[in-house]
Protein backbone atom coordinates (compact mmCIF):
# COMPACT_ATOMS: atom_id res chain seq x y z
CA UNK A 1 0.00 0.00 0.00
CA UNK A 2 1.15 3.74 -0.52
CA UNK A 3 1.74 6.06 2.03
CA UNK A 4 -1.03 7.81 0.89
CA UNK A 5 -3.97 5.28 0.84
CA UNK A 6 -3.25 3.99 4.70
CA UNK A 7 -3.25 7.39 5.54
CA UNK A 8 -7.04 7.62 3.71
CA UNK A 9 -7.54 3.85 5.67
CA UNK A 10 -6.08 4.99 8.86
CA UNK A 11 -8.32 8.30 8.70
CA UNK A 12 -11.36 7.24 7.76
CA UNK A 13 -11.10 4.07 10.87
CA UNK A 14 -10.22 7.16 13.49
CA UNK A 15 -13.59 8.42 12.00
CA UNK A 16 -15.39 5.03 12.97
CA UNK A 17 -13.94 4.76 16.54
CA UNK A 18 -10.87 2.71 15.47
CA UNK A 19 -7.43 4.06 16.03
CA UNK A 20 -4.00 2.71 14.30
CA UNK A 21 -1.46 3.31 16.64
CA UNK A 22 0.64 2.01 13.69
CA UNK A 23 -0.14 2.59 9.92
CA UNK A 24 1.76 -0.95 9.16
CA UNK A 25 -1.14 -2.36 11.02
CA UNK A 26 -3.70 -1.45 8.73
CA UNK A 27 -1.63 -3.52 5.65
CA UNK A 28 -1.20 -6.46 9.06
CA UNK A 29 -4.90 -7.06 9.42
CA UNK A 30 -5.34 -8.02 5.89
CA UNK A 31 -4.06 -11.12 6.23
CA UNK A 32 -5.56 -12.24 9.59
CA UNK A 33 -6.84 -15.54 10.02
CA UNK A 34 -8.60 -16.25 13.35
CA UNK A 35 -9.30 -13.28 16.05
CA UNK A 36 -8.85 -14.27 19.58
CA UNK A 37 -10.56 -12.27 23.02
CA UNK A 38 -9.97 -12.09 26.62
CA UNK A 39 -13.12 -12.48 28.05
CA UNK A 40 -13.28 -10.22 31.10
CA UNK A 41 -13.73 -6.74 30.16
CA UNK A 42 -13.74 -7.61 26.55
CA UNK A 43 -16.02 -9.44 25.48
CA UNK A 44 -18.35 -8.91 28.97
CA UNK A 45 -18.60 -5.99 31.03
CA UNK A 46 -15.92 -6.73 33.30
CA UNK A 47 -18.02 -5.66 35.51
CA UNK A 48 -19.25 -9.01 37.99
CA UNK A 49 -22.00 -8.90 40.35
CA UNK A 50 -22.20 -11.15 43.45
CA UNK A 51 -25.03 -13.43 42.80
CA UNK A 52 -24.89 -16.70 45.54
CA UNK A 53 -23.55 -17.17 48.48
CA UNK A 54 -23.40 -21.49 49.19
CA UNK A 55 -22.04 -21.86 53.05
CA UNK A 56 -20.56 -24.84 54.61
CA UNK A 57 -21.86 -25.93 58.01
CA UNK A 58 -20.94 -23.51 60.94
CA UNK A 59 -20.48 -20.83 59.05
CA UNK A 60 -23.13 -17.32 58.43
CA UNK A 61 -23.48 -15.07 55.61
CA UNK A 62 -22.48 -12.09 57.48
CA UNK A 63 -19.21 -13.78 58.99
CA UNK A 64 -17.94 -15.19 55.68
CA UNK A 65 -19.12 -12.32 53.47
CA UNK A 66 -17.40 -9.53 55.61
CA UNK A 67 -14.59 -11.21 56.22
CA UNK A 68 -13.72 -12.53 52.09
CA UNK A 69 -14.82 -8.75 51.26
CA UNK A 70 -12.23 -7.55 53.68
CA UNK A 71 -9.23 -9.23 52.25
CA UNK A 72 -10.66 -7.87 48.82
CA UNK A 73 -10.95 -4.77 49.17
CA UNK A 74 -7.87 -4.30 48.20
CA UNK A 75 -7.54 -6.68 45.40
CA UNK A 76 -7.91 -4.86 41.99
CA UNK A 77 -9.57 -8.24 40.07
CA UNK A 78 -13.00 -7.24 39.05
CA UNK A 79 -14.31 -10.19 41.16
CA UNK A 80 -12.99 -8.28 44.64
CA UNK A 81 -15.06 -5.39 43.41
CA UNK A 82 -18.24 -7.70 43.12
CA UNK A 83 -17.42 -9.05 46.50
CA UNK A 84 -17.09 -5.73 48.38
CA UNK A 85 -20.01 -4.39 46.83
CA UNK A 86 -22.19 -7.34 47.54
CA UNK A 87 -21.09 -7.28 50.97
CA UNK A 88 -22.10 -3.04 51.47
CA UNK A 89 -25.36 -4.10 49.79
CA UNK A 90 -26.32 -6.43 52.75
CA UNK A 91 -25.09 -3.61 55.23
CA UNK A 92 -22.01 -5.56 56.24
CA UNK A 93 -18.77 -3.86 58.03
CA UNK A 94 -15.61 -4.76 56.37
CA UNK A 95 -12.50 -4.79 58.24
CA UNK A 96 -9.58 -3.73 57.52
CA UNK A 97 -7.28 -6.17 57.07
CA UNK A 98 -3.46 -7.37 57.53
CA UNK A 99 -1.07 -8.53 55.39
CA UNK A 100 -2.94 -8.73 51.90
CA UNK A 101 -1.77 -11.18 49.47
CA UNK A 102 -2.89 -11.54 45.49
CA UNK A 103 -2.26 -14.50 43.84
CA UNK A 104 -2.75 -13.84 40.15
CA UNK A 105 -4.89 -16.27 38.03
CA UNK A 106 -5.63 -17.87 41.87
CA UNK A 107 -7.04 -15.70 44.59
CA UNK A 108 -6.25 -13.44 47.10
CA UNK A 109 -5.62 -13.68 50.94
CA UNK A 110 -5.26 -11.65 53.96
CA UNK A 111 -5.52 -12.19 57.76
CA UNK A 112 -9.09 -10.70 58.94
CA UNK A 113 -9.56 -10.21 62.59
CA UNK A 114 -7.21 -13.05 63.39
CA UNK A 115 -7.93 -15.48 61.10
CA UNK A 116 -6.34 -16.39 57.71
CA UNK A 117 -9.20 -15.91 54.97
CA UNK A 118 -8.60 -16.98 51.52
CA UNK A 119 -9.97 -16.51 48.58
CA UNK A 120 -10.78 -17.42 44.88
CA UNK A 121 -10.71 -20.56 42.38
CA UNK A 122 -11.06 -23.60 42.68
CA UNK A 123 -7.21 -24.62 42.01
CA UNK A 124 -6.55 -22.22 44.56
CA UNK A 125 -8.01 -24.63 47.09
CA UNK A 126 -6.50 -27.21 45.28
CA UNK A 127 -3.26 -25.48 46.07
CA UNK A 128 -3.96 -25.18 50.29
CA UNK A 129 -5.06 -28.40 50.31
CA UNK A 130 -8.61 -27.69 50.91
CA UNK A 131 -10.95 -30.07 49.40
CA UNK A 132 -14.17 -28.36 47.42
CA UNK A 133 -15.84 -31.55 46.90
CA UNK A 134 -18.82 -31.37 48.98
CA UNK A 135 -19.77 -28.22 46.37
CA UNK A 136 -19.06 -29.84 43.03
CA UNK A 137 -22.28 -30.34 41.80
CA UNK A 138 -23.73 -26.56 42.86
CA UNK A 139 -20.06 -25.47 41.68
CA UNK A 140 -20.95 -27.54 38.01
CA UNK A 141 -24.62 -25.86 38.50
CA UNK A 142 -23.37 -22.30 38.76
CA UNK A 143 -20.76 -22.60 35.82
CA UNK A 144 -23.69 -24.12 33.48
CA UNK A 145 -25.84 -21.00 34.41
CA UNK A 146 -22.01 -18.42 33.13
CA UNK A 147 -21.58 -17.68 36.77
CA UNK A 148 -17.83 -17.92 37.62
CA UNK A 149 -17.50 -20.31 41.15
CA UNK A 150 -15.33 -19.44 43.61
CA UNK A 151 -14.43 -20.98 47.12
CA UNK A 152 -14.16 -19.14 50.61
CA UNK A 153 -11.67 -20.64 53.21
CA UNK A 154 -11.08 -19.51 57.05
CA UNK A 155 -7.62 -20.76 58.98
CA UNK A 156 -7.69 -23.81 56.54
CA UNK A 157 -11.54 -24.96 56.31
CA UNK A 158 -13.57 -24.31 53.75
CA UNK A 159 -16.79 -21.89 54.58
CA UNK A 160 -18.82 -21.24 50.95
CA UNK A 161 -19.46 -21.18 47.73
CA UNK A 162 -19.86 -18.12 45.96
CA UNK A 163 -20.71 -17.11 42.44
CA UNK A 164 -20.45 -13.57 40.25
CA UNK A 165 -22.20 -12.79 37.02
CA UNK A 166 -20.21 -10.96 34.46
CA UNK A 167 -23.10 -9.73 31.43
CA UNK A 168 -21.69 -10.33 27.74
CA UNK A 169 -21.45 -7.02 26.07
CA UNK A 170 -24.58 -6.25 23.80
CA UNK A 171 -22.18 -5.47 20.85
CA UNK A 172 -20.47 -8.87 21.47
CA UNK A 173 -22.50 -11.49 19.41
CA UNK A 174 -23.14 -8.98 16.09
CA UNK A 175 -19.28 -8.12 16.30
CA UNK A 176 -18.49 -12.10 16.63
CA UNK A 177 -20.87 -13.03 13.54
CA UNK A 178 -19.36 -10.41 11.22
CA UNK A 179 -15.82 -11.68 11.93
CA UNK A 180 -17.36 -15.02 11.34
CA UNK A 181 -19.28 -14.01 8.17
CA UNK A 182 -15.82 -12.41 6.75
CA UNK A 183 -14.16 -16.19 6.94
CA UNK A 184 -12.40 -15.84 10.40
CA UNK A 185 -12.04 -18.23 12.97
CA UNK A 186 -12.93 -16.59 16.39
CA UNK A 187 -11.66 -17.97 19.89
CA UNK A 188 -11.76 -16.87 23.46
CA UNK A 189 -8.69 -17.15 25.96
CA UNK A 190 -9.38 -16.88 29.85
CA UNK A 191 -8.53 -17.57 33.16
CA UNK A 192 -11.87 -18.83 34.38
CA UNK A 193 -13.35 -21.74 35.21
CA UNK A 194 -13.85 -24.53 32.10
CA UNK A 195 -17.19 -24.63 32.12
CA UNK A 196 -18.10 -21.07 32.98
CA UNK A 197 -16.31 -20.22 29.74
CA UNK A 198 -18.22 -22.96 27.58
CA UNK A 199 -21.76 -21.35 28.81
CA UNK A 200 -20.38 -18.04 28.18
CA UNK A 201 -19.16 -19.33 24.64
CA UNK A 202 -22.40 -20.78 24.18
CA UNK A 203 -23.84 -17.40 23.72
CA UNK A 204 -21.36 -16.58 21.10
CA UNK A 205 -20.95 -19.10 18.85
CA UNK A 206 -17.36 -19.32 19.19
CA UNK A 207 -15.02 -21.72 17.22
CA UNK A 208 -12.77 -22.33 20.04
CA UNK A 209 -12.33 -21.64 23.48
CA UNK A 210 -8.81 -21.76 25.64
CA UNK A 211 -10.09 -21.80 29.08
CA UNK A 212 -8.38 -22.00 32.67
CA UNK A 213 -5.13 -20.18 31.37
CA UNK A 214 -2.71 -18.66 33.89
CA UNK A 215 -1.83 -15.18 33.37
CA UNK A 216 1.22 -16.24 31.86
CA UNK A 217 -0.18 -18.68 29.32
CA UNK A 218 -1.84 -16.06 27.04
CA UNK A 219 0.92 -15.58 25.11
CA UNK A 220 1.66 -19.64 24.58
CA UNK A 221 -2.08 -19.27 23.51
CA UNK A 222 -1.63 -17.13 21.07
CA UNK A 223 1.79 -18.88 19.61
CA UNK A 224 -0.52 -21.68 19.66
CA UNK A 225 -3.29 -20.71 17.37
CA UNK A 226 -0.57 -19.33 15.16
CA UNK A 227 0.58 -22.67 14.78
CA UNK A 228 -2.66 -23.63 14.24
CA UNK A 229 -4.53 -20.50 12.36
CA UNK A 230 -1.82 -18.49 10.74
CA UNK A 231 -2.15 -15.18 11.07
CA UNK A 232 -4.07 -14.03 14.96
CA UNK A 233 -5.09 -10.74 16.14
CA UNK A 234 -5.44 -10.94 19.90
CA UNK A 235 -8.56 -8.08 21.55
CA UNK A 236 -7.77 -7.22 25.39
CA UNK A 237 -8.49 -4.44 28.07
CA UNK A 238 -5.98 -5.99 31.41
CA UNK A 239 -2.56 -5.70 32.59
CA UNK A 240 -1.91 -9.25 32.11
CA UNK A 241 -2.96 -9.10 28.53
CA UNK A 242 0.00 -6.92 27.58
CA UNK A 243 2.05 -9.34 26.29
CA UNK A 244 -0.40 -11.51 24.27
CA UNK A 245 -1.31 -8.00 22.89
CA UNK A 246 2.10 -7.52 22.38
CA UNK A 247 3.11 -11.15 20.81
CA UNK A 248 -0.43 -11.64 18.55
CA UNK A 249 0.12 -10.60 14.60
CA UNK A 250 -1.98 -7.37 15.57
CA UNK A 251 -2.82 -6.35 19.31
CA UNK A 252 -5.85 -4.24 19.37
CA UNK A 253 -7.00 -2.55 22.94
CA UNK A 254 -10.30 -1.69 24.45
CA UNK A 255 -10.05 2.13 24.66
CA UNK A 256 -11.37 1.65 28.17
CA UNK A 257 -8.73 -0.79 28.71
CA UNK A 258 -5.27 -0.45 31.19
CA UNK A 259 -2.76 2.03 29.96
CA UNK A 260 -0.52 -1.09 29.36
CA UNK A 261 -3.01 -2.81 27.44
CA UNK A 262 -3.16 0.27 25.01
CA UNK A 263 0.53 0.75 25.11
CA UNK A 264 0.92 -3.05 23.97
CA UNK A 265 -1.61 -2.68 21.07
CA UNK A 266 -1.45 -1.70 17.33
CA UNK A 267 -5.40 -0.71 17.07
CA UNK A 268 -7.08 0.94 19.59
CA UNK A 269 -11.35 0.54 19.55
CA UNK A 270 -12.30 4.40 21.01
CA UNK A 271 -15.79 3.14 21.80
CA UNK A 272 -15.45 -0.33 23.29
CA UNK A 273 -17.37 -1.12 20.50
CA UNK A 274 -16.16 -4.34 19.44
CA UNK A 275 -17.91 -5.12 16.05
CA UNK A 276 -14.61 -2.12 15.48
CA UNK A 277 -12.70 -5.29 15.13
CA UNK A 278 -14.68 -5.94 11.57
CA UNK A 279 -14.65 -2.91 10.88
CA UNK A 280 -10.87 -2.38 10.68
CA UNK A 281 -10.50 -5.54 8.95
CA UNK A 282 -13.01 -4.52 5.98
CA UNK A 283 -11.05 -1.24 5.79
CA UNK A 284 -7.36 -2.95 5.52
CA UNK A 285 -8.84 -5.13 2.71
CA UNK A 286 -10.40 -3.05 1.01
CA UNK A 287 -7.85 -0.76 1.17
CA UNK A 288 -4.82 -2.69 -0.36
CA UNK A 289 -7.34 -4.39 -2.81
CA UNK A 290 -7.97 -0.70 -3.96
CA UNK A 291 -3.79 -0.35 -4.96
CA UNK A 292 -2.82 -3.16 -6.18
P1 LIG B 1 -9.73 -13.63 33.85
O1 LIG B 1 -9.43 -12.15 33.88
O2 LIG B 1 -9.67 -14.17 32.44
O3 LIG B 1 -10.99 -14.00 34.55
P2 LIG B 1 -7.64 -14.13 35.90
O4 LIG B 1 -6.32 -14.74 35.56
O5 LIG B 1 -7.65 -12.73 36.34
O6 LIG B 1 -8.55 -14.41 34.62
O7 LIG B 1 -8.32 -14.98 37.07
C1 LIG B 1 -8.56 -16.35 36.91
C2 LIG B 1 -9.42 -16.85 38.04
O8 LIG B 1 -8.72 -16.75 39.30
C3 LIG B 1 -10.69 -16.06 38.23
O9 LIG B 1 -11.71 -16.50 37.36
C4 LIG B 1 -10.99 -16.35 39.69
O10 LIG B 1 -11.60 -17.60 39.82
C5 LIG B 1 -9.63 -16.42 40.34
N1 LIG B 1 -9.21 -15.15 40.97
C6 LIG B 1 -8.15 -14.38 40.62
N2 LIG B 1 -8.04 -13.31 41.42
C7 LIG B 1 -9.07 -13.38 42.32
C8 LIG B 1 -9.51 -12.55 43.42
N3 LIG B 1 -8.90 -11.44 43.78
N4 LIG B 1 -10.62 -12.98 44.08
C9 LIG B 1 -11.26 -14.08 43.74
N5 LIG B 1 -10.89 -14.89 42.73
C10 LIG B 1 -9.82 -14.56 42.02
MG1 LIG C 1 -9.85 -8.62 30.70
Amino acid sequence: ATPTSIMVGTGRAAELGVLFRRGEALQGLRDVQAVAFDKTGTLTLGQPALTDVILADGFTEADVLSAVAAVERNSEHPIAQAIVEGAQARGLTIPEPDDFNALPGFGAEAIVEGRRVQVGADRYMETLGVSVAIFTSQSEQLAQQAKTPLYAAIDGRLAALLAVADPIKDSAPQALAALRAAGLKVVMITGDNRRTAAAVGKQLELDEIVAEVLPDGKVAAIVALQARYGRVAFVGDGVNDAPALASADIGIAMGAGTDIAIESADVVLMRGDLRGVATAIDLSRSVIRNIR
